[in-house]
């Protein structure tokens, strides 16, 4: 049987053993019978420019270049979290750098892969931080700034996500339905995969799917895709 598989939001970090090591066994294991590998964004809790190479990062990319080297393909989408991910770690690592959003035939369905926060258009603050960290000017400005000032910045960023999370309502979070559609028909998608949200689902829609992928907070989590036609999400 041909499988298909996507993960997002795993947030690797050093101070996460466990869910590394989850990861670490999937992607030389499991992930190497699949044809393709699909990492929707958030991979890393955070990324502040591929000069950053830390023994974790090291380790991380390391694990990936034994797997795009055995043949896997490896797509990667940028999320809110390391959309600073570049062409050197491309290039270390093997995988392919995917635009947000991306269209492919995934075993004949036309799919729609997005890492999902420009769906949140209720978050508003969210949709003004996204058009800074999102415009080049910003991102060749943030690299040319000394790792050990990146590295503060990163995580001044963090803390002040994690309390935003505390004290914004549930609704906001999520994806705003009518975005949904917006993107789903000027894509002619059949269905839409994504993460961010956190909130693992399969949602039948009127005019076809949108299937949202887990976080690895707990545990692992995988969309698995077969030829059969039938896409399941598996925790690890
Ligand atoms: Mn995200």
């Amino acid at each position: 049987m041909r499988k298909i598989l996507f993960i997002s939001d795993l947030h690797l970090q050093a101070s996460e053993p466990r869910i590394t090591e989850i990861f670490l066994q999937f992607l030389s294991g499991p992930a190497l019978e699949a044809e393709a590998l699909y990492i929707l964004g958030d991979f890393f809790e955070a990324w502040i420019g591929d000069d950053d190479l830390s023994s974790y990062n090291l380790i991380i990319i390391n694990a990936i270049h034994q797997a795009t080297k055995k043949g896997l393909p490896i797509y990667f989408m940028h999320g809110n979290r390391d959309f600073l991910i570049g062409k050197n770690f491309a290039r270390r690592t093997g995988i392919s750098l995917l635009p947000d959003p991306t269209v492919i035939e995934l075993f004949g369905v036309r799919t729609l892969l997005m890492h999902g926060d420009s769906l949140c258009t209720f978050d508003i603050k969210h949709q003004k931080a996204r058009r800074f960290t999102l415009n080049p000017c910003c991102q060749w400005l943030a690299l040319r700034l000394p790792l050990w000032v990146r590295r503060r910045g990163g995580q001044w960023l963090r803390g002040k996500s994690r309390r935003r999370l505390h004290h914004t309502e549930n609704y906001i979070m999520d994806v705003n339905p009518e975005a949904v559609d917006k993107v789903m028909q000027s894509y002619q998608a059949q269905q839409l995969i994504h993460g961010h949200t956190h909130r693992p689902a399969i949602h039948n829609l009127a005019h076809g799917k949108r299937i949202v992928l887990g976080s690895w907070h707990q545990a692992g989590s995988v969309l698995i895709c077969t030829d059969q036609g039938n896409c399941e999400l598996k925790s690890l």
